[in-house]
């Protein structure tokens, strides 16, 4: 079968022919992959910049935002069908006793960080035309969901932060009065959290480098969010440019560049929370003014948490939030997916840049399926 693999040693990308998997075990489950998403993470590893090849191996087959479909199962299987679709979840736990999120089946917390990562460390991914996986890590996926199923992973990480802010709203014992919201970030992870925050109420603001004549910028404007171009406007600015009274409740960071995490915070609010996901490359060390960072954290009650992975349970909520922005906003989910390509095409589209979210394709060409460089969402 074919798959797509990262070679370190070689810095190589390639197609390669793999053995198909053996025979299962009891509990496993064989799935053919439908598509999968292309994200910066994968465009790192394929970088040879990060990830981590499979012990005993040459190389790393690559993927890790999938969407299959179930073809055999295991003799004790019981929650799956043949023809059913699944979305693998990534992470898998570290085998120390003392961690005790793994042994709770919380490997998103992981304490060891010796715990492995489908397509991206340790493990191989789902870019592959089949695959193996435990019944125990793979979430079913309503039939309707089968064109945008492939979101599902990267919303798990805005689900999960959810599910942080939410708790930190109900020990307030007044309403929080959580109305604007700043994204930092115009990728995958910043449109989505930009569409979720919409949809729960937020006055949004999206923040990236894009210019506001763009595409991506008529884009976040299409579901109701402001725009704002950091090559335009200094994030300082942007407050006052709309009127808003006040600074931001909610930061959302999803670009993984520090400086503007940093002014990011500058306009955060009065207990307002800032909730990080971009993971910034390792560079040169940078010189901030922390003595002022740290004292609008404490004078301000602010909090500031980073988020990894997702649980199982942020599968569900992801599932959920998907079905509500599809019905709130269908033609901008439509959109969302850029394009979607053959295997052949993976390399490539692993080396640029381009589009919202690119998706490899296993089952045969699509109607939408194109070249690269040419293909755009109609
Ligand atoms: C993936 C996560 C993973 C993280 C760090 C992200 O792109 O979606 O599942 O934990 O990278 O490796």
């Amino acid at each position: 079968m074919r798959a797509l693999a990262v070679f370190p040693e070689q810095r190589k990308v390639a197609v390669i022919e793999e053995d198909e998997p053996p025979a299962l075990g009891p509990r496993q489950v064989l799935l053919r992959t439908r598509e999968v998403g292309v994200c910066g993470t994968d465009r790192e590893v394929a970088a040879f910049a990060y990830g981590e090849r499979p012990a005993g191996s040459d190389h790393l087959v690559l993927g890790h935002e999938a969407i299959a479909e179930v073809v055999d199962l295991g003799s004790e299987v019981s929650h799956f069908q043949r023809g059913q679709l699944a979305v693998p979840t990534v992470r898998r736990p570290c085998a120390a006793p003392r961690c005790r999120p793994c042994r709770a089946g919380r490997q998103d917390f992981c304490v060891t960080d010796e715990f492995l990562e489908r397509g991206i460390k340790g493990a191989d991914g789902f870019l592959a035309e089949l695959f193996v996986e435990e019944e125990q890590n793979l979430i079913p996926v309503p039939p309707g969901l089968a064109e945008v199923g492939v979101l599902i992973e990267p919303l798990t990480v805005i689900a999960k932060g959810i599910v942080k802010i939410r708790a930190l709203k109900e020990r307030l014992p007044w309403e929080p009065m959580f109305e604007k919201a700043l994204v930092l970030g115009a990728g995958a992870v910043g449109l989505l959290s930009a569409m979720c925050a919409v949809s729960n109420g937020y006055d949004t603001t999206v923040y990236s480098r894009e210019r506001s004549d763009g595409e991506r910028a008529a884009y976040v404007r299409a579901f109701g969010a402001r725009y704002f171009s950091s090559v335009e406007t200094p994030l300082a600015d942007v407050g006052r440019r709309i009127g808003l009274d006040g600074p931001f409740d909610l930061v959302v960071e999803a670009a993984g560049f520090s400086p503007l995490t940093i002014a990011g915070l500058e306009v955060l609010g009065p207990n307002g929370i800032a909730v990080l996901k971009g993971v910034p490359g390792l560079g040169p060390e940078r010189a901030i003014d922390i003595d002022r960072l740290l004292r609008g954290l404490v004078l301000k009650n602010q909090l500031v948490f980073g988020t990894v992975n997702a649980g199982r349970s942020d599968y569900f909520d992801a599932i959920h939030l998907l079905e509500a922005l599809v019905v709130r906003f269908p033609e901008s989910v439509r959109q969302f997916i850029s394009g979607r390509y053959p295997l052949e095409a993976a390399p490539e589209l692993l080396s640029k840049h381009q589009g919202i979210k690119n998706v490899v394709r296993f089952d045969g060409p699509s109607p939408r399926m194109g070249t690269l460089g040419r293909e755009r969402a109609s």
